[in-house]
């Protein structure tokens, strides 16, 4: 057997689920593993989780939103997919880039060592060089913690992915049994006449064995739950008992998932097969708030316009689940309506102008800044309540400059170096460094609150911690100019600007961070509270007539 590598305290004993998906991508096998493991939280384990990216890139900080969704930002600076903010919000934890395991940061770790003389005039192989990085990193990432779920992106059978499953391969023989789980979420077509079809099941798991992975567990996504019949020719044709098979069918609301595999018992075996059982909490004893946060009645709803450049929810993913944590915990639907910035239709005008409250969310680059502008001053004017992210705070800052403050020709100098009056700008500190990834903040910082701010009120003290990514910054030359007439800038750090809002507005809250990262069910985020509190009392005081 070869030897545990440097990192690994079998005393430890921590236990793995790892979780692979066969069939095609994007089924949901991470909601599926982080549903999972909130159920194992609720029972009293400490539960954390490692995302697997097989692909070059050494973070998701350069991928384009429209591929790949949001780039997700954690509170070391970790530029991170998407996935990791489900098991954020799922978990309840805070992860750090060592979670994110990507083929870029393996082999670029493996070649500065091999640069660096590290291997002693040794071949290095991705046998056994890249898969003992990737097994010391899940090692390192799950010490301490009771269970470590490991989600493998992509699908089994992709090139990409075969040092991964590799490393997967071996992990199981390092693991004593019952120390390890691995579960397969495949898909489960139905044929035209409404059956449901194994064959694709079949043939996924035939691959995972022909690089000797024997799956545990098999779940299957369907629009329905799988019928007793298909459970057991999966259960025959896998080799896995019947009761190792379970139904994830499709839900309306993604934190109803949780339910639905507690309902199929999905934790309750997965505890038996780890030898869990003893340790966890009895069935009364466990955590409920989830299930009470998701399926408590909610009264009205409300309506948010989203001012941004990607008609895709999860390019704005985690902005769409921080209002939804917000509605939850005032008891309201929280419908966002797109607003197209760059082309905006009568159409987008018209969800504009109907909207309860108005986010304009963070970006990067020229397109739609100018419909962005525009619909910050319609928020501005009419007195709609307003959140600006990051970008949407520094065009916030833009349009009070130039509607506002008199400063004509007012822009970001991220859109026009020679702009008349760069109010957003790189900071001299920034000028002198080349390397543009090097000036970017990126993280979790302190900001000051000023007190008896509206911003004091919403985080309930002089201070927040929030994570930030972005490069330009309020011109300090400017900030004179803008707060006499009128801008408020109530949450700084030394000479940064942080949080700006508007006394004479209902509610003008524009962040430089990104609150919506830290936004968890049951843990809303403050500045989003904010808004729609606003958007209820607005709605208190001048309820709409139905016609
Ligand atoms: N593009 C802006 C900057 O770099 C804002 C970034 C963002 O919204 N995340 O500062």
């Amino acid at each position: 057997m070869p030897t545990a590598p440097t990192g690994y305290d079998p005393s430890l004993g921590e236990k793995f689920i790892f979780v692979t998906g066969g069939v095609m991508s994007g089924l949901g096998k991470g909601i599926t593993a982080a549903s999972t493991g909130r159920l194992l939280s609720n029972a009293g384990f400490d539960v954390t989780a490692v995302k697997i990216d097989p692909y070059l890139n050494v973070d998701a900080g350069t991928m384009n939103p429209f591929q790949h969704g949001e780039v997700y930002v954690l509170k070391d600076g970790g530029e991170v997919d998407l996935d990791l903010g489900n098991y954020e919000r799922f978990l309840d934890i805070d992860m750090t880039s060592d979670h994110n395991v990507t083929t870029g940061k393996t082999y670029q770790h493996v070649i500065e060592k091999e640069r660096a003389g590290d291997y002693l005039g040794k071949t290095v192989q991705i046998i056994p060089h890249i898969t003992d990085d990737i097994k010391r990193r899940i090692r390192e990432a799950a010490q301490g913690h009771d269970v470590c779920i490991v989600e493998v992106g992509g699908t089994v059978g992709d090139i990409e992915g075969m040092p991964f499953l590799e490393a997967l391969r071996q992990f199981v023989h390092e693991q004593d049994e019952g120390d390890f789980l691995l579960t397969h979420v495949t898909l489960v077509p139905y044929s035209k006449n409404g059956e449901q079809k194994t064959k694709p099941t079949q043939h996924s798991v035939k691959e995972l064995r022909s690089i000797g992975l024997q799956p545990d567990i098999l779940v299957g996504r369907a629009d329905d739950e799988l019928d007793p019949e298909t459970k057991r020719k999966i259960a025959l044709f896998c080799d896995v008992p019947t009761d190792a098979v379970f139904s994830n069918p499709d839900v309306e609301d993604i934190y109803h998932v949780p339910l639905t595999v507690e309902e199929e018992g999905l934790d309750q075996y997965v505890m038996e097969q780890l030898n869990l059982s003893d340790r966890a909490l009895p069935a009364d004893e466990r955590d409920n708030r989830w299930r009470e946060l998701v399926t408590q009645e909610t009264s009205g709803s409300l309506d948010v316009a989203l001012v941004g450049k990607y008609a895709l929810e999860d390019a704005y993913l985690s902005v769409h689940e921080a209002l939804k944590h917000a509605g939850l915990e005032r008891g309201v639907d929280v419908n966002v309506l797109w607003v197209d910035a760059e082309e905006m239709t009568a159409d987008d005008r018209g969800r504009l102008k109907g909207a309860d409250a108005v986010i304009v969310p963070g970006g990067f680059g020229v397109r739609g800044t100018q419909g962005k502008i525009d619909a910050i001053r319609y928020a501005r004017e009419e007195g709609t309540p307003f959140l600006g992210l990051c970008l949407g705070f520094q065009l916030a800052v833009v349009e009070f400059a130039r509607n506002v403050a008199g400063l004509e020709g007012a822009y970001s100098s991220e859109f026009d170096e020679a702009a008349d009056h760069p109010v957003v700008a790189l900071l001299p500190e920034q000028y002198e460094v080349e390397d543009m990834g090097g000036t970017m903040r990126l993280g979790a910082y302190e900001t000051d609150i000023e007190p008896d701010s509206l911003a004091a009120e919403l985080y309930g003290g002089t201070s927040c911690t929030e994570r930030h990514r972005h490069r330009y910054e309020v011109n300090p030359e400017y900030i004179d100019r803008l707060e006499d007439a009128g801008l408020v800038f109530s949450g700084k750090v030394n000479n940064r600007m942080e949080i700006l809002e508007l006394p004479d507005h209902p509610y003008f809250v524009g962040t430089q961070f990104h609150p919506e990262f830290r936004s968890r069910p049951g843990r809303a985020s403050p500045p989003f509270l904010g808004l729609l509190d606003a958007a209820l009392d607005a709605e208190v005081r001048s309820p709409e007539v139905d016609a």
